[in-house]
């Protein structure tokens, strides 16, 4: 039966005692993780979130029904138990915290009783995924995932701690409220009471957060959660945490300075990693030119080259045939890796093709200075030759090139030098290569909506140089944009707002809005601007991202307590679940099932 607690109180955590403390009376409460019945003896190792201690039952302390009792336990079963801290009598465990100790008990209640747990409860568990979501309650009483979750809370201490400091604000603001563009669809949260009408779960704070600035708040931050209607690629969540800033009065360096200052700050009181400061900056021109990437990993090389001129006017039709329709070809250099297989060198071409090239044209320059190459045939020794001198080919290499639009052969070498980087396994995982990305483009052309998009979002202030351009060639705009990479991962970003009313009308008008489209979505935010508003600033992290690296996570999952899976839903609540008809009714709301709706 269960035992409550009737004044009893734990004295510390399991492993909050320690050889210093032999001969003190002590109180533990926890999970048993594991139980030995030798007879004479019950050894039970108990855990909580700081790890484990032995406990050790013998029947002259812990008395007949004592003993009884302890024989009872099971695994996952929760006890107090109070006993003195003794010297361990058998070896000594290395791999624990409390491996040279254990506690005598000597008196025991079982707080609660548990049935066998659908998985064991241990560190690298190789559970199914699917599984360790439905009891994700149970999931996270592993060491593994506790340790996570306890770090992400240190980080989001510091970075208050730290913003504090700074001046900055914590200022909540809404979760009902308008839809801010930022490029996903939204969330919808129908009104019982404006039948019809529906509030939108933020993307992010934006609209608020620069309508703080208008009142004078000055710096500001959130620990946001945001909500992104996106189809779930990879390590996406619907639901997910920004560090999310705002300040007054600054410029770009302002804003880097104290964000520099922020993450060099966590990591080294979290996890002791000391980050170089400044942090390197590099035009997204740059990036793309040299990674192939606007989130570039510059924990290795293998840059892209632009062979686009040496092989104008070659004989091999699919480098001219691109280069005449505008686009370009361009090479990487995976050095000393003319000898790979031909199956490896395939399966290269496959990925290639499956992040949306037409093909992927290689050459080996042999040990014996010889190439042997998809396209050699097609080319002149000396158009041949001028080429592997371009791309710095030494004998051993292998170089690959991409012909296509610019665009698409910059996502296809981009993509194959972190895939070549991976197999290859050549990046030191030991590095944290931190990157500002600047001068991104303030608009990206949306072949699907046949109009331009904001790359970033419609709020970003476009370079002061490039202003004059915006109806004559709004593609090559830059926007006053920045993101921070860290190791090929978007951390965040942001920019300099528009803060002149003319400029964000202009900007609605580039995007397609009509005036009176842009005053009924965003009259809010146009009417503050004409009070006198302060040019203002900000960036916002992924929480769950910062986390995720600064663990060594390879999923957002792991740092995340409740998270859905690729579909949106959770597999331990069900959500989202049908609702009682009476509730819809309430809202005004019917359900009309189109096909194919849920797949
Ligand atoms: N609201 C932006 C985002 O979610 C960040 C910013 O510009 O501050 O990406």
């Amino acid at each position: 039966m269960a035992e409550s607690m009737k004044g009893l109180k734990r004295t510390c955590r399991c492993t909050e005692v320690s050889a210093a403390d032999i001969g003190k009376e002590v109180t533990v409460m926890g999970w048993v993780q594991k139980r030995r019945n030798l007879g004479s003896l019950i050894f039970v190792d108990l855990r909580d979130r700081s790890g484990i201690i032995q406990l050790l039952f013998n029947e002259d302390e812990v008395g007949e029904e004592g003993y009884k009792k302890a024989a009872t336990i099971r695994n996952e079963f929760v006890l107090a138990a109070t006993g003195i801290v003794n010297k361990r009598g058998g070896e000594v465990n290395a791999s624990l915290k409390t491996g040279d100790i254990e506690l005598v008990v000597k008196s025991l209640r079982i707080l609660s009783e548990s049935e066998t747990p659908p998985f064991p409860i241990e560190e690298n568990s190789q559970t199914k995924d699917d599984l360790r979501l439905k009891y994700r309650y149970l999931d996270l009483r592993r060491p593994d995932l506790q340790k996570n979750i306890m770090l992400r809370s240190k980080v989001t201490m510091a970075i208050r701690q730290f913003l504090d400091e700074e001046g900055f604000l914590e200022i909540e603001t809404p979760m009902l409220g308008k839809s801010t563009p930022e490029g996903a669809r939204t969330y919808l949260v129908p009104s019982r009471v404006h039948q019809g009408s529906f509030y939108a779960l933020p993307q992010s704070p934006q609209l608020y957060k620069q309508l703080l600035m208008c009142s004078g708040y000055d710096r500001y931050f959130q620990i946001a959660r945001c909500f992104r209607d996106e189809d779930l690629r990879a390590d996406r969540q619907p639901e997910f945490t920004q560090v999310d800033m705002e300040l007054s009065f600054v410029d770009i360096d302002d804003v880097i300075d104290v964000n520099e200052r922020l993450i060099a700050r966590v990591f080294k009181e979290i996890i002791d990693i000391d980050v170089p400061l400044p942090i390197p900056r590099m035009t997204w021109q740059e990036a793309m030119d040299r990674f192939g990437s606007d989130k570039p990993d510059t924990r290795f090389g293998m840059e892209l080259t632009d062979v686009t001129d040496t092989v104008k006017g070659c004989g091999f039709g699919v480098f001219t045939g691109a280069i005449d329709a505008g686009g370009s070809v361009r090479g990487i250099n995976v050095k000393g890796q003319a000898g790979m297989p031909r199956k490896k060198i395939d399966a290269l071409v496959d990925f290639a093709k499956g992040i949306g090239a037409k093909g992927l044209a290689y050459l080996c320059v042999n040990e014996d200075g010889t190439y042997k190459s998809s396209f050699a045939k097609f080319m002149t020794e000396d158009e041949l030759r001028a080429l592997v001198e371009k791309m710095k080919g030494e004998p051993g290499d292998l170089l690959l090139f991409a012909a296509d639009k610019t665009d698409m052969v910059w996502t296809v070498l981009g993509g194959l030098r972190i895939e070549i980087a991976k197999n290859l396994d050549i990046i030191d995982k030991s590095k944290f290569n931190f990157l500002w990305v600047t001068e991104f483009p303030l608009l990206e052309y949306s072949e699907e909506e046949g109009r331009y998009v904001a790359m970033h979002h419609p709020f970003t202030m476009p370079m002061d140089e490039d202003l004059e351009l915006i109806d004559s060639d709004p593609g090559a705009v830059r926007a006053k944009a920045y993101d921070i990479v860290l190791n090929g991962t978007e951390l965040g970003g942001g920019s300099i707002r528009i803060h002149q009313n003319d400029v964000q009308e202009k900007m609605f008008e580039v995007l397609g809005f009509s005036k009176e489209d842009a005053y009924d979505r965003f009259g809010f935010l146009l009417n503050a601007f004409k009070y006198g508003v302060p040019p203002h600033a900000g960036l916002a992290y992924g929480l769950d991202r910062l986390v995720m690296l600064m663990v060594g996570a390879d999923s957002i999952r792991d740092v995340i307590a409740f998270p859905k899976v690729k579909d949106a839903s959770c597999l331990m609540t069900d959500a989202p679940n049908t609702v009682e008809a009476s509730q819809l009714e309430e809202l005004g709301i019917k359900i009309d099932i189109r096909e194919g709706a849920d797949e």
